[in-house]
């Protein structure tokens, strides 16, 4: 029997904007899907990091970093308010 395989950011698209916290203009926590904790998601020198074992080990964007890339694609004002969007040299 074939297994539907979710990619990372259908994945992504499953955990809801309650679970996502802002801390700081950088810094999101997404919580866990999965039980408790949850994971920081930081956005360092233009690029998204998280801290769960699916970035650490394949460094690739995980569905924590592409839910909270759909998180504030909704409000993206907030990059420009930062300067971190096309931000000039
Ligand atoms: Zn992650």
């Amino acid at each position: 029997m074939a297994t539907q395989v979710l990619s990372r950011k259908q994945r992504g698209e499953q955990i809801q904007p309650q679970d996502i916290e802002q801390i700081n203009p950088e810094t999101f926590w997404v919580k866990s899907q999965s039980g408790r904790g949850g994971y920081s998601v930081t956005l360092f020198r233009g690029k998204w990091t998280c801290d769960c074992a699916d970035f650490k080990f394949r460094q690739i964007e995980c569905k924590h970093i592409h839910a909270v890339l759909q998180q504030t694609s909704q409000e993206p004002n907030w990059l420009y308010l930062l300067g971190l969007w096309e931000a000039p040299l």
